[in-house]
């Protein structure tokens, strides 16, 4: 009575089927480290002949210098703790080229339980890695293209928030201060007015990068906020420092002097600031706190504009 579960017993079907498929079989009998079986297919795939494949130096000396410390010490240490694995790495063609190739493999052991050989599979996943590194080159230019503001260059509204609530959480769980200055242009529609939208445009561009030249933390973040409206995030900043960097800021924008005829600040553009600090905690949001800040430039353009509006208490 014949099971259609029963495996065959004809070694030739075995070989056929094995040499037949995409993946590529193999064998390396533990003791020697020798090749005892290697797929013709290898040859199709890397144009290397099955002979060549003698030992697992042979193996390792035909990856890629980058994937082959790490793939040869994981697979070795897989090996000798007797436990399946599998590799991802670039493999050399005969021709000086490299294909991917996922390795999968099985240890056999012995009725001593003790590593006889490993069998396994050789994928060629190249196809999969071009996709997969076509989408990653591609997403990495959309995030970068994401956190940008379009006119300036520098990190935009979106970028801003994202940094804000990770430093916000950082500062809160380090109980240490965070910085924020909120800028707005002076007599900004009449710039506009005067000088049209394309030297309005001109003039944030050249504040932006201004202000970006007045950042030197390695956290330091400055962003566009809004129209005429920047952000400087400061993380770990306390009042003293907060108050030297927007006192920095202002200083380059007046060298940077931009003329603005209907400016009253020496026919000059000029920036009102608002500066906040906190250590946060519960008693204040990430949205309460920019509101309070931005209270503090609202109160620098009531007082008279160009200047920076700072203090110990925010609420
Ligand atoms: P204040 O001194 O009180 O800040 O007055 P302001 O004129 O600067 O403020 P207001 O909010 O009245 O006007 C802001 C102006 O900024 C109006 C808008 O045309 C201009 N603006 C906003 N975004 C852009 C932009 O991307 N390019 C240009 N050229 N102008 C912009
Ligand atoms: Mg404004
Ligand atoms: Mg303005």
């Amino acid at each position: 009575m014949s099971d259609v579960n029963e495996l065959p017993s004809d070694n030739a079907v075995y070989r056929t089927l094995l040499e037949s498929t995409k993946a590529i079989p193999w064998k390396i009998d533990w003791a020697t480290k020798q090749f005892a079986y290697i797929g013709p297919q290898i040859e199709a795939l890397l144009g290397w002949s099955p002979q060549s494949w003698m030992t697992v130096e042979d193996w390792a000396a035909r990856m890629h210098p980058e994937d082959r410390d790490t793939v040869v010490n994981f697979c070795v240490a897989q090996s000798q703790a007797g436990v399946d694995h599998e590799a991802d790495y670039r493999a050399l063609t005969k021709d000086n080229g490299y294909v991917w190739i996922r390795d999968v493999v099985h240890v056999v052991r012995n009725a001593q339980g003790e590593v006889e050989a490993l069998i396994g599979f050789m994928f060629d996943i190249s196809e999969r890695k071009k996709t997969e590194e076509k989408l990653l080159a591609l997403q990495k230019e959309l995030e970068a293209l994401s956190f940008k503001d379009g006119l300036t260059n520098i990190a935009n509204r979106r970028r801003f928030d994202a940094s804000f609530e990770l430093e916000w959480d950082s500062a809160s769980r380090l109980r240490q201060p965070l910085s924020v200055l909120l800028f707005d242009i002076d007599h900004f529609k009449q710039y506009n007015d005067l000088y049209g939208h394309v030297r309005g445009d001109r003039c944030l561009v050249d504040i932006a990068h201004t202000l970006s030249l007045a950042l030197d933390g390695p956290r330091d973040l400055v962003a566009r906020f809004g129209g005429e409206e920047f952000i400087v995030l400061l993380p770990g900043a306390d009042a003293t420092v907060a108050q030297k960097v927007a006192e920095r800021c202002q200083r380059l924008i007046q060298k940077l002097a931009i003329p603005h005829a209907d400016s009253p600040h020496a026919q000059r553009v000029t920036v009102s600031i608002g500066v906040g600090t906190v250590v946060p905690g519960e008693q204040l949001t990430p949205s309460r706190f920019i509101d309070a800040v931005d209270q503090r430039l609202y109160a620098a353009k009531h007082k008279g504009k160009n200047r920076i509006e700072a203090g110990a208490d925010l609420l």
